[in-house]
C-alpha cells in the first residue's frame, strides 16, 4: 500500500532533570530541560476502513519489546483523537523506530505526538494547538514536548511546556543499551535511595544560562540529571561507559532521562564522529551521532 503521509517524531534528551520528592499522588514534580535530537521514529500514514498498525524496527531494536494494537501508545493517541471529535478516524499506520526501546529517549511519546498530527492531517480535523497539547498531556509527561520539539523547559510532571532561546547547534553520540531500563524503576530506585529529596526540584536556570552562551564546555559542565545515580546504581555498567567516552574525547556523558541510553556532548560534528568511532571499536555494537536542537513531530511529505 502506497501512503502518502509521513510524520517525523524526534527523540528526546533532557540537558537538565531535577527530580524533586514524590507526591502523595506519586508523581515526582520536575524542573527538566529537553532537546530534540536527530534520531527519528516515522509514522506513514494512509486510507483504511479502520485503524490498523504495523511496525518495523530499526536492527538494534528488539521488536517484540514494542507492544502491538491497543497497546502502542499510537494506539492510544488515535483513541483520544477519536474521542476528542467524537468521530471514528480510520487509517493505515505503518510506524518504522529508530528511537532506541526503552532508553529514556522517549520513543513511545514521540509516537503518540507524531500520531496525534498525523491523524489531524490525514481527516483534517484542525485541531487547535491548545487542544493538541491537552490531549497530549493525557497521553503521558514527554508527549507535550515531543510536539514542540527544539529545546524546551518542561515543569509540574515535565508536561507544561515553555520553548526556551537555543541558539546553538550542539552534537551528540547517543550510546542505547541492549536491554531496556524500565522509568518507573528507575523513579522508585530514586526514592529509595535520596528520601531527603527536596520537594522543590532543583532548578534549571543554571543549564538555561550555559545553553544561551552558545559555549558547549559550559554547557557540558552544567548538565544535570538527577536520574542518573540510582540509573547507574541499577546498571553500574553505565559509569563506566561515561568514563570511556569522556575518555575518548567528550567532553561530557550523562544518562538520557531514565536511562540507560548515554549521551555524550563533543565540541563539533568531527568530535562526535571520532568519539562514536572509538566506543564503536571499544565494543559498543550500536553507537548512533546526532544534532539537536530539530524541530518536534513534522510533516515530511
Ligand atoms: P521515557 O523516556 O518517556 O520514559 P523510554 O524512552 O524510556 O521512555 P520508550 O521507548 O518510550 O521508553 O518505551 C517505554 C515503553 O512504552 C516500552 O517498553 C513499551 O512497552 C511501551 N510502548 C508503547 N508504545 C510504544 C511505542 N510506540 N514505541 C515504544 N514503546 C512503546
Amino acid at each position: 500500500m502506497t501512503h502518502d503521509l509521513t510524520v517525523r517524531a524526534p527523540a528526546k534528551i533532557n540537558l537538565h532533570l531535577g527530580v524533586g520528592r514524590v507526591r502523595d499522588d506519586g508523581f515526582h514534580p520536575l524542573d527538566t530541560v529537553y532537546q530534540a535530537l536527530s534520531i527519528y521514529d516515522d509514522l506513514s500514514v494512509g486510507s483504511a476502513a479502520e485503524v490498523r498498525l504495523s511496525i518495523s524496527v530499526a536492527d538494534y531494536i528488539d521488536r517484540a519489546g514494542v507492544p502491538d494494537g491497543e497497546d502502542n501508545l499510537v494506539s492510544r493517541a488515535v483513541a483520544a483523537m477519536a474521542r476528542h471529535h467524537g468521530r471514528e478516524l480510520p487509517v493505515d499506520l505503518v510506524l518504522d523506530k529508530s528511537i532506541p526501546l526503552a532508553g529514556g529517549m522517549a520513543g513511545g511519546s514521540a509516537d503518540a505526538a507524531a500520531a496525534l498530527l498525523a491523524v489531524d492531517r490525514w481527516h483534517d480535523l484542525r485541531t487547535s494547538d491548545d487542544a493538541l497539547l491537552a490531549l497530549a498531556a493525557g497521553l503521558g509527561s514527554d508527549v507535550p514536548f515531543s510536539l514542540v520539539g527544539g529545546t524546551a523547559r518542561g515543569v509540574g510532571r515535565g508536561e507544561v511546556v515553555v520553548p526556551v532561546e537555543d541558539t546553538g547547534a550542539w552534537w551528540w553520540v547517543a550510546v542505547p543499551s541492549t536491554e531496556g531500563l524500565s522509568t518507573p524503576t528507575v523513579y522508585r530506585h530514586f526514592d529509595t535511595m535520596r528520601p531527603d529529596a527536596p520537594e522543590v526540584p532543583a532548578s534549571a536556570e543554571p543549564l538555561l544560562e550555559a545553553l544561551a552562551s552558545g559555549e558547549p564546555v559550559r554547557l557540558a559542565r552544567a548538565l544535570h540529571n538527577d536520574l542518573q545515580e540510582p540509573a547507574i546504581d541499577l546498571r553500574p555498567e553505565l559509569g563506566d561507559l561515561i568514563v570511556r567516552g569522556e575518555a575518548e574525547g567528550a567532553l561530557r556523558g550523562i544518562v538520557s532521562g531514565s536511562g540507560p541510553t548515554v549521551v555524550f556532548l563533543c565540541d563539533s560534528a568531527d568530535g562526535a564522529t571520532a568519539t562514536g568511532r572509538a566506543l564503536a571499536g571499544a565494543g559498543h555494537d550500536v553507537v548512533l551521532t546526532a544534532t539537536g536542537p530539530v524541530a518536534g513531530v513534522h510533516v515530511v511529505s
